[in-house]
């Protein structure tokens, strides 16, 4: 992959020397409101930086008893602490969307964009920041009319309160056209400008994969070894899983032309292990506090195409498998209480 198509992750006092990305900053004050939905911590962490930048925002919250309210976002980043002012709504008010940054969950995409679609009209952008594939061309064959952009995102936030997150670690959005047509993606990208960094990519896809195969690394092995990502490189049988998943990938990839995603994955994998070494990865901290994981949208994916394709992916297999079983535990357990 090209220097200018990597993507790398920073801990919370890494600054991003290596990306390129270009600050957008808007000339003009964008005055139509950005509607987020969910109020989680990329939620907020947008919210937050949207707000502070002047723009009207609005957060589309499932809790019934905010909306219509607005509400004192806190934002921490190392010593710096800021608050700023956003409105609620719930995704039931009729208000028209023009933006919509899609926040929750990847398991969660598909019936919180359904819960306030008809407020869309054939106007109306979607951008999807979640973690893992699979769920796009779903949201692509249900709303065709919609413009539908991903955003490849590696910026560091963690909810501490109801309306208060850590920025953990600055990263970059690339954002990319899914589906639709890309005549306003430079407008789109100075609405969303703020001192979040961000990029468009007209090759998204290959940035897509590129996060994925990380993602397949680092977040089912930091649950199978139980530990922080920064263990997985002293660790040599997490050393092989991360080959044998590597190399498991390659042959789907090539499958779509998208051998640029695998250049130094190994070398961008350890690096992203090294920066984020004290970070207990997402899909750990879900296991621990017995939460659905993206698992789905990861491995698992990975293993449902491979199988479309006669491919086999045993590691892949293996982890997601483990992974599920280990949901299933503390699902059924919670059952019972
Ligand atoms: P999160 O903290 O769990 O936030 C998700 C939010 O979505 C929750 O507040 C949840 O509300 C809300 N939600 C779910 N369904 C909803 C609905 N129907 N209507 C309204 N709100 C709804 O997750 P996150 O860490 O922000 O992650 C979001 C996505 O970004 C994931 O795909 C993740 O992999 C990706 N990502 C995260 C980071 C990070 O640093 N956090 C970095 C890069 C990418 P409830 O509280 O009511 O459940």
């Amino acid at each position: 992959m090209p220097p200018s198509c990597q993507i790398s992750f920073s801990s919370q006092s890494q600054s991003h020397a290596c990306l390129k990305v270009i600050p957008l900053m808007a000339a003009m004050k964008q005055t139509a409101t950005i509607h987020i939905l969910g109020a989680g911590s990329i939620g907020l962490l947008w919210a937050a930086y949207l707000s502070l930048a002047g723009r009207q925002v609005t957060l589309i919250t499932r809790d019934i008893h905010k909306s219509g309210h607005r509400q004192t976002v806190f934002l921490e980043k190392g010593s710096s602490k800021k608050q700023v002012d956003v409105a609620l709504n719930t995704a039931d008010k009729a208000s028209h969307i023009d933006l919509l940054l899609v926040c929750t969950k990847a398991f969660d995409a598909f019936d919180a964009i359904a819960s306030c679609a008809h407020r869309f009209n054939q106007e109306t952008a979607i951008v999807l920041l979640q973690n893992g594939m699979g769920f796009q061309q779903t949201l692509i064959d249900k709303y065709p009319s919609q413009t539908l952009y991903v955003g490849i995102s590696t910026e560091g936030a963690l909810k501490t309160g109801a309306f208060a997150l850590k920025h953990t670690g600055q990263g970059a959005t690339f954002l990319g056209l899914i589906h639709g047509s890309k005549n306003n993606h430079k407008k789109i990208c100075e609405r969303l400008s703020c001192a979040l960094s961000l990029q468009y990519q007209d090759q998204i896809t290959a940035f897509q994969w590129q996060k994925l195969i990380i993602n397949c690394v680092i977040n089912p092995l930091t649950v199978y070894f139980d530990c922080q990502n920064g263990a997985l490189a002293d660790n040599p049988a997490a050393q092989l899983m991360k080959q044998a998943l590597i190399d498991e990938c390659r042959p789907l990839i090539h499958a779509q032309g998208l051998d640029s995603a695998l250049h130094n994955i190994g070398e961008v994998i350890d690096d992203v292990i090294k920066k984020t070494a004290n970070n207990s990865s997402s899909m750990r901290e879900d296991v621990q506090q017995q939460k659905n994981t993206e698992i789905a949208f990861l491995n698992d994916y990975i293993v449902n195409l491979a199988n479309t394709l006669g491919i086999a992916c045993p590691t892949h297999q293996f982890l997601a498998n483990y992974i599920q079983q280990r949901e299933a535990q503390y699902e059924s357990k919670n059952q019972h209480h």
